[in-house]
């Protein structure tokens, strides 16, 4: 796919099942969007830019695309974690990304622990490779400082 790849949604309800608990809150963008607008591109992980309505900055995410096998969901889904401590959720408001890079297949685990570890790996892989000059342009696109 050709980076980056631009997508905005807004965040809606995922599975509940435990993001927040294990540290890592994933916020999901609308399946419609799912759908239309990342149909072609590839399940997994990927890493980039984002930005929340009410939070002006744009920070480093990762973002999961795919069933998640370890949860056996039905749908496919979107799950962005921006690396940021929010003090509160942000249900219904606009979530803007783009997304710069593929970083790895999906897996299936043998244990919740077993994810969480590749995650925090994830974060890790994010914050390192988001440091590339070539990178921080895309920070400043117009579609980041549109109508937030
Ligand atoms: P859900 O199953 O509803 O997606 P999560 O446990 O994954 O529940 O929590 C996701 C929610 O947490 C997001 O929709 C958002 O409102 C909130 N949130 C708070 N901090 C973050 C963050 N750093 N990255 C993503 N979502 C966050
Ligand atoms: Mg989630």
């Amino acid at each position: 796919e050709p980076f980056p790849i631009f997508v905005e949604g807004q965040v809606v309800k995922g599975f509940g099942r435990g993001g927040k608990q294990l540290g890592i809150p994933t916020a999901n963008l609308p399946s419609s969007i799912v759908d239309q607008n990342l149909d072609a591109v590839s399940i997994g992980v990927y890493y980039g830019w984002a930005t929340v309505e009410g939070d002006d900055t744009v920070r480093p995410m990762v973002m999961s695309l795919g069933w998640n096998p370890y949860f056996k969901n039905e749908k496919k889904s979107a799950e962005v974690h921006i690396i940021h401590d929010y003090p509160c959720d942000f249900y219904g408001k606009l979530l803007k990304v783009a997304i710069l890079s593929y970083v790895r297949p999906e897996r299936d685990y043998q244990s919740l622990d077993d994810l969480v570890q590749d995650i925090k790996w994830d974060i890790k892989v994010a914050i390192e490779s988001l440091k590339r000059p070539a990178y921080d342009q895309v920070k400043h696109v117009e579609f980041f400082s549109s109508s937030i």
